[in-house]
């Protein structure tokens, strides 16, 4: 699993750091979202992927 974050279209909302802390933060300048593991292991890919359908800017993907 791999994931990709388009900051350019991120709104801030945080749902990501929330759902997944270990896998995503969010910038203290912006707020916008900051990928802390583009390859998350197997045990986070559940919550990554929640992370991601949560996401009301749509600016995650999973590839
Ligand atoms: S949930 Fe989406 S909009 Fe909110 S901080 Fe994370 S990537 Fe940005």
């Amino acid at each position: 699993m791999k994931i990709k974050a388009d900051t350019s279209v991120c709104i801030g909302a945080g749902m990501c750091a929330l759902t997944a802390p270990e896998v995503f933060d969010q910038s203290e300048e912006d707020g916008t979202v900051v990928l802390l593991q583009e390859s998350p292991p197997e045990t986070l890919e559940d919550a990554s992927r929640r992370a991601v359908t949560l996401c009301p800017s749509g600016a995650l993907s999973l590839e």
